[in-house]
C-alpha cells in the first residue's frame, strides 16, 4: 500500500463511489479524502448521498460551492425545466461546459494545500455520451496544465476511463462492494431515489448491471 495521499472527486454516484472504494483499498482510508462540488444540480439528493457515503466510509469530505456556474451557462443538468435529450450539436443537453476542467482545477488547488499529489476522477470515455471533458486526452492535457500552473507534480488517475458500465460494476464486485454501490449510490438525472429507470443515466446503469450479472452467472456455471 502506498503511503501517499489521494483526493477523490466525489459526487456520490456509482462511478465516483467505486473510485473512492478503490482508493481506500489502494491508499488506506486514513490517506484518502473526498471533494464534492455543488454547481446547481437539479437535485440535492445527490449531495446528500455523497455526504452519507463519505461519513459511512469515514472519509474526510470537503464540499465546494460552484453554483456561480448557473449565472454563465445553461444546461439540462442544472435547469429542471429543460428537456434531457441529444441536442443538435450531438451532445446531450445535460453536458455542462467546463465542468471537469473546473472540478480538476479546484481539486488540485485544494490537494496541493494538503500535500496531496494524487487526484482521482471517475470520468470515462467508453460508455458515455461523448462529453468532451471526459476524454483521456483532455485529462492528460489538464494534468500538464495543472502541473505547470502550480509547479507541482500532480498525478491525475482515471481508473474508469476505458471501462464499460458492466466492467465498473465488476470492479465494485472485486472490491467486495457491489451491493454497497448498488444500494447507496445515486445516479438518476431525474433525482428519483432508487432511480427512475428511464433517464439515460438510469438506463446505462441498469443495462451495465444486468450485463455484468448475466456474465457473472454464466461464468459461475
Ligand atoms: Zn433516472
Amino acid at each position: 500500500m502506498s503511503n501517499e495521499k489521494a483526493l477523490v472527486i466525489f459526487s456520490g454516484g456509482q462511478d465516483s463511489t467505486t473510485c473512492l472504494l478503490q482508493a481506500i483499498e489502494q491508499y488506506g482510508a486514513a490517506q484518502v479524502e473526498a471533494i464534492t462540488f455543488y454547481y446547481g444540480q437539479r437535485h440535492a439528493v445527490e449531495l446528500e448521498r455523497a455526504r452519507w457515503i463519505a461519513q459511512d466510509l469515514q472519509i474526510r469530505q470537503t464540499e465546494l460551492d460552484l453554483s456561480l456556474m448557473q449565472h454563465i451557462t445553461h444546461n439540462a443538468l442544472m435547469d429542471s425545466q429543460a428537456e434531457i435529450k441529444t441536442a443538435d450539436n450531438g451532445l446531450p443537453t445535460t453536458f455542462v461546459d467546463g465542468r471537469n476542467a473546473l472540478f480538476l482545477l479546484y481539486a488540485a488547488i485544494y490537494a496541493k494545500s494538503q500535500g496531496i499529489r494524487h487526484i482521482i476522477t471517475g470520468v470515462c470515455e467508453t460508455d458515455f455520451s461523448g462529453y468532451p471533458d471526459c476524454r483521456d486526452v483532455f485529462v492528460k492535457s489538464m494534468n500538464v496544465t495543472l502541473n505547470l500552473a502550480m509547479d507541482y507534480a500532480f498525478q491525475i488517475h482515471t481508473p474508469l476511463m476505458y471501462l464499460s458500465k458492466a466492467q465498473t460494476w465488476a470492479l465494485a464486485d472485486q472490491l467486495g462492494r457491489l451491493n454497497y454501490v448498488r444500494e447507496h449510490t445515486h445516479t438518476c438525472y431525474q433525482g428519483v431515489v432508487g432511480g427512475c429507470g428511464s433517464c439515460p443515466s438510469c438506463v446505462l446503469r441498469e443495462k451495465g448491471l444486468a450485463e455484468y450479472l448475466a456474465g457473472r452467472q454464466a461464468g459461475a456455471q
